[in-house]
């Protein structure tokens, strides 16, 4: 006989993990209080904290069989988690390409984990997958793609996103592994490196990379990538693959992409674009201008939370002919044999490695109908001429070099001290720029030289949080000349 009282004591302890409604409200006032008390501040709390633990503390509280109440949760959270280093969450996050984290978002998210809802296939997701390809065919429409044969996916970032469109093209064309040591990719030097690692992880590691020539304003030049592909034929070797990029990280430059969009279809290549930064900036009229000819890849990548302004874990990529894409991950393995003939909508597992996978429809879907588009529209026309506004200004200032007009919204500069080593000076300054803490910003190197770059893209950036940047960054440079 079964011993029922054993089930029913394992059961005493299985119920902690669903509280009661009074439990339940009282861990969503302590989280929500924890929440409001963040966004009260986060207009003065750094954009960085340089501390001496960064986050060790939280080794003091290791998993344990024993309950600990959410107020330590939330102290470790605040000390080891929410202060030490970087804070994304700040309107002075000018460093990389600053994340988003609007708070529609983190509602959406809260509902798709209390419902969890499953989203990787239409039959037992039908909501939850429409929503997707909902989302989706509005990227598609924004980018001019054709609705009969595209297909894309929601991904949890830029990374795994140019990988599948790396993926993409590799089965598109049909490489196989003795042509991949004659098999060429293009790109710029600035691409971003989570392509070196799709080719890598895609089994093209051995394929040539070959880097095209960069304009004066850090642009691949389609002319030198035409004669790129002409010798590199006539040497007998296989062209199959460019890569550009709609706002590169390091300077947001965007590659000339009607034109080599020319030189893709003359000589027959995919064309692959990285737009997980820039690609949004679709929505407004200049950033269109900026981004023409983007239509005409195979694929691309962008970044919803990057320029859609949503937390992290939101990336996005489309493929122009969704053959390829389907060809390569889809499957009907027996469990799923009751899915068999739902062909309403594409299912997310038919599209991407992913099969069970958070339902990241919600955080972009919920925000987007909420506030509509235009808020997001108008941001990200506030960056555009934010990061024009700092151009302009830093210009004027004596002691700074500026590098080329901005593209989009990341601008590079330098400090170039009356004695002593540019590249030792900058260094220095950004350090200081970290030490202060009060905004941040990273650094590049641009043909050798150390730069800094500022990059206007956190949705909490206005004309104020920019103006502070500037008086920031050329009251340490002076300081740091007078040293
Ligand atoms: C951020 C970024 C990536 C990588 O995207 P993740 O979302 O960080 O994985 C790729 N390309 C460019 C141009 C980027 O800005």
């Amino acid at each position: 006989m079964m011993d029922l009282k054993a089930i029913r004591q394992l059961e005493r302890t299985a119920r902690a993990l669903e509280p009661d409604l009074d439990e339940r409200q009282r861990l969503f006032q302590d989280v929500a209080g924890y929440a409001e008390a963040f966004l009260q501040a986060i207009d003065d709390l750094p954009a960085f904290v340089d501390t001496r633990d960064q986050g060790i503390g939280l080794y003091d509280s290791p998993i344990q069989d024993e309950p600990r109440p959410m107020s330590k949760l939330l102290e470790h959270l605040g000390h080891d988690v929410d202060r030490p280093g970087l804070n994304p969450a700040s309107g002075g996050h000018f460093g990389y390409i600053p994340g988003g984290g609007i708070y529609a978002s983190a509602l959406g998210d809260y509902l798709a984990a209390v419902t969890n809802r499953y989203a990787g296939v239409f039959v037992p997701g039908p909501g939850a997958v429409r929503m997707e390809n909902l989302l989706i065919d509005w990227m598609r429409q924004l980018v001019g793609y054709p609705k009969e044969s595209t297909a894309g996916n929601l991904t949890s970032g830029g990374s795994i996103a140019n990988l599948m469109g790396i993926v993409a093209a590799r089965d598109a064309i049909g490489l196989k592994g003795r042509d991949f040591e004659r098999s060429v990719v293009y790109l710029s030097e600035h691409a971003h490196h989570s392509l070196g690692k799709a080719l890598r992880i895609a089994g093209l590691g051995e394929c040539i990379e070959r880097f095209v020539g960069l304009d004066e304003r850090h642009r691949m030049q389609p002319g030198s990538l035409a004669r790129m592909v002409r010798e590199d034929r006539a040497a007998g070797l296989l062209p199959f693959l460019i890569v550009a990029s709609a706002g590169t990280t390091d300077t947001g430059a965007v590659d000339p992409l009607d034109a080599l969009a020319n030189v893709c279809e003359q000589e027959g290549l995919w064309f692959h674009v990285d737009a997980a930064y820039g690609g949004f900036f679709l929505l407004c009229d200049e950033g269109a201008k900026i981004l023409r000819g983007l239509d005409r890849s195979q694929s691309l990548v962008m970044d919803p939370h990057k320029t859609l302004f949503v937390p992290y874990g939101s990336g996005a990529v489309l493929v122009r002919d969704r053959s390829s894409l389907l060809a390569s991950h889809h499957y009907l393995p027996n469990y799923l044999q009751d899915t068999r003939h739902a062909q309403d909508e594409l299912s997310p597992a038919d599209l991407s490695p992913e099969l069970s996978k958070h339902f990241r429809g919600l955080r972009l879907w919920m925000p987007l109908l909420l506030h509509g588009v235009a808020p997001f529209r108008a941001a990200l026309e506030e960056k555009l001429l934010l990061a024009r506004y700092f151009y302009e200004e830093l210009r004027a200032k004596p002691g700074f070099e500026v590098g080329p007009y901005p593209d989009l919204s990341v601008v590079i500069f330098r400090y170039i001290p009356r004695h002593g080593d540019p590249n030792a000076f900058n260094q220095k300054l950004v350090h200081a720029i970290h030490q202060d803490g009060t905004v941040f910003l990273s650094s590049t190197l641009v043909n050798g030289q150390f730069t800094l770059r500022m990059a206007v893209c956190a949705f909490r950036t206005h004309l104020e949080t920019v103006q502070q940047a500037l008086k920031i960054i050329e009251t340490l440079a002076k300081k740091l000349e007078s040293t």
